[in-house]
């Protein structure tokens, strides 16, 4: 619930502040990795591995995964930017939040002292997390992750790639989901493994490079830990 007020337009900046302060520390700071991270990171063990997630609130840093093998292309809570841009610059949330916090009050979830309520440093306009929530978005922060996924990628071109796929479906298919079957097609060795409660279809002309399974990550990231007896997957393969 907390998550659709974000683009909640009609209020004022004391009030979106008070609750973004205390959303974003629930969820980035506050929060402990769902166990499935755990499982993810047991699974990849020492192979070679990068993570991209479409996730801003840090649970695979927080879970131990390497912060140079993460992609994150929607941006992080952990910074915020300029709404108009009026630069290009983006700055750490953390104290901001830390100091916004106690001026909140709790019945109204207002920041009580206007000087508290966060601005552009360069132009003093209106501030909102760094992340892509419409064109004024800075993916500056994450161009250097991009390029390290990029050649990774590239490196993998010369032996197997396993794509484990976990709960991309169609609210932004362009940033997960359609690039991995791109590639999966493109890749001769490549499989793809799509994990998915609502959405697990994989592309018929994929054939039996990929792997459809319908359910919870964390039941079948453990699944796929085991090497026998795994339990069955659905087969299903709607297109
Ligand atoms: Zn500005």
């Amino acid at each position: 619930m907390q998550y659709e007020l974000i683009g909640y337009r009609d209020w004022t900046e004391a009030l979106k502040w008070g609750f973004l302060a205390e959303h974003v520390t629930a969820v980035r700071w506050e929060a402990t990795p769902h166990p499935a991270y755990t499982e993810l990171l047991k699974l990849v063990g020492e192979k070679g591995h990068f993570v991209l997630t479409t996730n801003v609130e840090g649970m695979f840093a927080k879970s131990g995964f390497t912060e140079e093998r993460i992609y994150t292309p929607q941006g992080s809570y952990a910074r915020y930017q300029c709404l108009q841009p009026c630069t290009t610059d983006t700055w750490p949330l953390k104290p901001v939040v830390d100091r916004i916090r106690p001026s909140i009050d709790a019945s109204t979830q207002e920041i009580t002292d206007p000087e508290l309520v966060p601005l552009c440093p360069h132009g003093g306009g209106p501030v909102f997390m760094n992340v892509r929530g419409g064109n004024w978005f800075i993916d500056a922060p994450y161009r250097e992750q991009e390029d390290r996924f990029y050649a990774w990628l590239e490196k993998t071109t010369a032996g197997a790639l396993v794509i484990v796929e976990i709960g991309s479906g169609f609210n932004t298919p362009g940033v997960i989901r359609w690039p991995m079957e791109a590639i999966t097609r493109q890749h001769q060795s490549a499989r793809l493994i799509r994990v998915n409660v609502d959405h697990p279809e994989v592309p018929a002309a994929l054939s039996t490079r990929a792997i459809s399974i319908r359910g919870r990550a964390i039941e079948w990231v453990r699944a796929l830990r085991r090497p026998a007896g795994c339990p069955s997957h659905t087969g299903a393969r709607d297109e």
